[in-house]
């Protein structure tokens, strides 16, 4: 390191912003580096973004957060997985849990000794395994247990929460840590002649703020990486045909339910977010198949409770930047691209980012290329995971009553994508893949939710007895629903954080 503190510069104080210099200025040693943070209030942030994935209590843990402190900061609510309405066969409900299906017996994952119970006829639904979905179903909410035997220990755990509430929250903590924060709209980016680093951003009214390394959090806009530096764009829209979203709060609901709802639309799909005070509701569609006004139609017909505002309307691109650090600036958030919100990945994709630029960050001026072409590999994987986990969503929709619904259906899908769809076809078999999302469970939840069942199992499901395997089966069921049983309401949990106001 060289003798004065190197400058970094975010650009953009939406949830990717705030995320960015709270992570920076918790980890990172206060004289090596200066925080500053640039946003525009007249510009303002994208402002959606409520539902999560359990990852982000271990970014919350890494700065600093105090949980109790944050569930009554940000109005949040606790979330045990995704309901589904309408994607498997006509009304049918299944859920995307946080947590496993059974235990492993005889050495294999319960999925196989599952596909031979039910080829035998005498095996529950897969959601009866489940204690995270059994619980969800009945608005119920516990911690989990630390005992990794117990069966209370089979599930995590995330957050709904107000996005604008936590981007605050966030930026609360990081000024107590020093980050200073510069309000202005950037009209230009000076470059170096030789080279073509990021040596300043000019605000208007010829403000000029310098920096050693910027971190584009600009959103859509993508000022650095998009515009800038261009980092070049892939464009998924042909697997992930939604390009808009119209979202609108409604009055809370009662019971709190620990989940978010995604529900089936003629054009697209509608999410059901529980916040303490309000639920965030909206519509996520393909402009190709649905016009603006008859989206907000379907989705306030489709609300529980009345609706607390006018919709606002999103526009989106389904696709990434093709590198995400390119020389002196790296992208985060929106800024390196989208993948729309059907599973909640996007905060976490930032997070992911943000772990990996704490790992990677230069201690110079000049950066070191093999920095950034480690942190592109990194964040390639995590993109390419989430986009084939979304995209087996819509190509295996049983739904097939309008033009969207049978377009994907008869799609052609990523060859990464149709090996995992065929491996678990014949064998139930999923990878288990140490980076990036999903874990297994999350696979079998969607296959066997959207009507992919395994035509075999593994041979080390065959080793028990039919009795025993019967036996063993109906043992963690019946443990799994006296669990359940045996948790609280989720509502009066979330209360009990707030002096029972929420
Ligand atoms: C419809 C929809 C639903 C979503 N739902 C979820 C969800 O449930 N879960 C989830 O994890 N994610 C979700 N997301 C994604 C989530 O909203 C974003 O990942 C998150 O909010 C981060 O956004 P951001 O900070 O990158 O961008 P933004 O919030 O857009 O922030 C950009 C910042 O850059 C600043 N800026 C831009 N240009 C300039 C300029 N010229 N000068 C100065 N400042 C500038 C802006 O003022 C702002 O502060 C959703 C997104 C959409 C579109």
């Amino acid at each position: 390191m060289m003798g004065r503190a190197m400058q970094l510069v975010v650009i953009g104080g939406g949830t990717a912003g705030w995320m960015t210099a709270a992570a920076l200025s918790a980890r990172l040693a206060p004289s090596g580096y200066d925080i500053v943070l640039i946003e525009s209030d007249a510009i303002g942030t994208v402002g959606v973004g409520e539902a999560t994935l359990p990852q982000i209590r271990e970014f919350n843990a890494l700065i600093g957060v105090d949980e109790a402190d944050f569930i009554r900061a940000c109005h949040a609510t606790f979330k045990l997985g995704i309901e589904f309405v309408g994607w498997g066969d006509g009304d049918s409900r299944y859920m995307h849990p946080f947590g496993r299906f059974g235990q492993t017996i005889g050495g294999t994952e319960f999925i196989h000794s599952w596909a031979r119970a039910r080829d035998a006829g005498w095996a529950r639904p897969l959601e009866e395994y489940c204690l995270a979905i059994q619980a969800a179903r009945q608005n119920r909410f516990a911690f989990p247990a630390a005992d990794g035997g117990d069966v209370r220990a089979s599930y995590d755990y995330a957050y709904h929460f107000d996005a604008h509430l936590y981007a605050r929250y966030l930026r609360g903590l990081a000024e107590s840590r020093g980050v200073r924060r510069i309000e202005g709209r950037i009209v230009d980016v000076v470059r170096d002649a030789e080279g073509g680093a990021v040596r300043s951003v000019v605000l208007e009214g010829d403000r000029t703020i310098d920096g050693d390394f910027f971190i584009d959090c600009s959103g859509f806009r993508s000022l650095l990486l998009g515009d800038a530096m261009q980092a070049g764009w892939e464009d998924w829209s042909h697997w992930l045909p939604c390009d808009r979203a119209v979202a609108v709060p409604s009055d809370r609901i009662d019971p709190l339910p620990p989940y978010t709802r995604s529900t089936t639309r003629s054009a697209g799909w509608q999410w059901r977010i529980p916040l303490q005070r309000r639920t965030g509701n909206g519509y996520v569609y393909s402009s190709a198949y649905i016009d603006d006004d008859a989206a907000v139609a379907e989705l306030l017909a489709g609300l529980d409770a009345p609706a607390q505002a006018e919709p606002k309307l999103l526009r989106f691109r389904a696709g990434r930047r093709a590198r995400s650090w390119v020389g002196n600036c790296v992208a985060v958030g929106l800024a390196s691209g989208f993948l729309e919100p059907l599973e909640s990945t996007s905060i976490h994709l930032a997070q992911m980012a943000i772990v990996f630029l704490l790992r990677l960050l230069p201690d110079s001026r000049s950066v070191d290329p093999t920095l950034a072409a480690e942190f592109n590999r990194l964040i390639d994987v995590e993109y390419e995971r989430v986009r084939d986990f979304l995209i087996l969503h819509y190509h295996a929709a049983r739904r097939d009553d309008t033009p969207l619904w049978r377009d994907c259906r008869r799609m052609a899908v990523p060859d990464s994508l149709s090996e995992k769809i065929d491996r678990f076809r014949r064998r139930g078999y999923v990878h288990d893949y140490r980076d990036g999302l999903f874990a297994p469970p999350s696979w079998q939840a969607v296959f066997v939710g959207q009507g992919i069942e395994p035509a075999g199992h593994d041979r080390l499901a065959d080793r028990l007895g039919a009795d025993e395997l019967r036996a063993q089966l109906e043992g963690i069921a019946r443990e799994i629903d006296g669990a359940a049983a045996g948790m609280g309401d989720h509502g009066a949990a979330v209360a009990a954080f707030c002096g029972g106001g929420a």
